[in-house]
């Protein structure tokens, strides 16, 4: 089967799964983004699927991403980045992408600052949080999260649009979902005292997206249910 097919025949069960679970949720549709993840996937791929209709992308490689972002480059296409960033590409992320998804450290939120007061920008971010509690993933764990964003609102260039998790990964999602559900009640708490700018909660990927609506993401960010398997 070409791309075109496959590409339209994934975009489309992703849609009626979202669907269902809006209504099981009591949702509205609108309400969810959907990102295609587009790590290891070809500009090819990246451009047919927003022909069909996803506009917003994300990648995890800086020098992966410019690449493709330059192939690209004639599509109106919004780039996040979702990957581990390190401070020495901060400089060329922030030439790539409208919202780094995975701040996580105070020496990368001091890296933006600097790297912003330069360029003259504003920077959208999101917080990532470890909800799971992973050693070897990035991610603030929650009892630090509130201590931080408070550290974070210190940087002028910097706007928190919201928060961000990668739970363990479990083949049944049912198991995902006490995770999410924790993810929804800390961003509910915070959002009590951020502006009405902090409304994202970037959660759910393949495997465990329509879980992840049920309990409030706004982003979803699905790569192989969406693209195929990753080359
Ligand atoms: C790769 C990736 C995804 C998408 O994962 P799939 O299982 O392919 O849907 C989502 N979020 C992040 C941060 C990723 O690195």
């Amino acid at each position: 089967m070409d791309w075109e097919t496959l590409l339209k025949e994934n975009y489309l069960r992703i849609l009626e799964n979202i669907q269902r679970a809006c209504e099981k949720s009591g949702r509205k549709f609108e309400e969810i983004k959907i990102l295609g993840a587009s790590k290891k996937q070809t500009s090819e791929k990246i451009k047919i699927a927003f022909k069909l209709g996803i506009k917003l992308f994300g990648e995890n490689y800086v020098q992966e991403a410019e690449k493709k972002i330059f192939e690209l480059k004639d599509f109106p296409i919004e780039w996040h980045f979702i990957g581990r960033l390190q401070t020495n590409k901060v400089k060329k992320a922030l030439n790539l992408f409208s919202m780094i998804q995975t701040l996580d450290r105070i020496n990368l939120a001091q890296e933006i600052q600097k790297q912003a007061e330069k360029k003259n920008l504003i920077v959208p971010v999101l917080v990532e949080v470890n909800i799971g509690k992973e050693p070897t993933k990035g991610g603030v764990y929650p009892e630090k999260l509130e201590d931080f964003i408070g550290e974070v609102k210190n940087f002028n260039r910097i706007k928190i649009k919201g928060l961000m998790c990668l739970p363990p990964y479990e083949e049944d999602p049912e198991k995902v979902r006490p995770y999410f559900m924790k993810m929804q009640k800390i961003f509910e708490k915070i959002k009590t005292y951020m502006n009405s700018e902090f409304k994202e909660l970037s959660m759910g990927t393949s495997n465990d997206y329509t879980i992840a609506i049920e309990e409030g993401a706004t982003i979803i960010r699905i790569g192989e249910a969406l693209f195929g398997k990753r080359s």
